[in-house]
């Protein structure tokens, strides 16, 4: 490897009026730094991102010049990959809390990410949000509401992807259904009588359909990581990839960064079967009616390309008596979703305060 190829992602940018690190400002095209304000621009590179040549990376993994070597923590206790900053502080588990030891680092090869998606929203307001959501919270321990209260708890995220896209060619054999409604004759019994009635009832009728369809598949978007323990939800899981930068590890500053989990073989398995899925969408939009068959479908893709990517969510992570319970909060639309822990307690005392009221109620009435 090329030592200016590895510097790529584990540059530190230290602020040029003070020397102090410079972390990443959400919502900017800038880095700050924390001591003294000063800012620095982030330069777009004109060109826009790569969009790498599938085939041959599939070819000759790790031998090409969009990958490079970092410094990567594997957590013990859940498995996921992370390179974290060495500005960055806390060395624990984004998803499970659990103590990261830095001697364990190792050396990894990776894809260099083609682009990334800035964090919009700062921690401070990611925080704000999961201490709104707990506030309003019913029956949650007290517990609970004090461990959101540690900021240290909400962290920054990046998490791996894969995008694909590709030509598209598929021919079809199928059927189309019309659909066609009948009257049917029934027996009914009217004041003793007996009396023929009808319905309509719907039939389809059908005719054979063959065809070929063909299109551009932009941006079929394939989760990465493999972490089985905080996965992210999907109703958090909506990113506007229009504002995807080319890749800067600027971006990275202050923000902890998971190394993907699904190689590039298997990522693309998976784009191969939503492809597929597009194309039956496709051979069924073609086919018309009201319903249709397909019985063959023979899909083939060409110019393939793919990059990898990285998309800003904030985590929590917080044991309550022995039990994980994660939160997220997406960093470009602030959307949230978590699991929660019940207080028995606060709900028993809810039940029997009910109770004592009716028991209350019941002796003044007979009284
Ligand atoms: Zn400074
Ligand atoms: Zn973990």
């Amino acid at each position: 490897m090329q030592p200016t190829l590895q510097q790529k992602s584990e540059l530190k940018k230290s602020c040029s009026n003070c020397g102090a690190e410079l972390l990443y400002a959400p919502g900017t095209t800038e880095l700050k730094c924390d001591y003294c304000d000063h800012r620095q621009k982030i330069l777009t590179p004109e060109n826009g991102y790569d969009e790498l040549d599938l085939k041959s990376y599939l070819d000759s993994m790790g031998s090409q010049s969009h990958s490079e070597v970092i410094t990567i923590l594997s957590c013990k206790n859940c498995g996921a990959n992370q390179h974290i900053e060495e500005n960055y502080k806390s060395l624990h588990c984004v998803y499970c809390n659990s103590p990261l030891i830095i001697k364990d680092a190792k050396k990894e090869e990776w894809i260099l990410p083609g682009a990334v998606l800035p964090f919009q929203i700062d921690q401070k307001k990611a925080f704000q949000i999961f201490a709104k959501w707990v506030d309003k919270l019913w029956w949650a321990p007290n517990k609970l509401k004090k461990a959101t209260l540690d900021p240290q708890n909400t962290k920054g995220l990046y998490v791996p992807f894969w995008t694909f896209d590709a030509q598209l060619f598929a021919t079809y054999t199928g059927q189309r259904g019309d659909y066609y409604y009948i009257s049917v004759p029934y027996t009914t019994t009217v004041n003793g009588k007996a009396v023929t009635r009808f319905r309509q009832e719907r039939r389809t009728r059908w005719t054979p359909a063959s065809g070929n369809i063909s299109g551009f598949v932009d941006d079929t978007l394939i989760k990465a990581s493999l972490q089985k323990t905080g996965v992210i939800p999907k109703k958090i899981s909506h990113w506007n990839l229009n504002a995807l930068q080319p890749f800067d590890s600027s971006y990275l500053a202050g923000f902890v960064t998971e190394k993907y989990t699904i190689t590039l073989k298997e990522g693309h398995l998976e784009a191969n079967k939503e492809a597929n899925r597009i194309a039956d969408r496709w051979a069924r939009r073609d086919i018309g009616g009201d319903t249709q068959r397909i019985s063959s479908l023979d899909m083939t893709l060409s110019e393939e390309t793919f990059k990898h990517i990285l998309l800003p969510v904030f985590v929590s992570a917080y044991t309550f008596k022995g039990k994980r319970y994660n939160f997220f909060v997406n960093g470009q639309t602030g959307e949230l979703s978590g699991k929660r822990p019940y207080s028995f307690w606060k709900i028993f005392l809810f039940v029997l305060s009910i109770i004592l009221m009716i028991v209350v109620i019941v002796l003044l009435v007979n009284s």
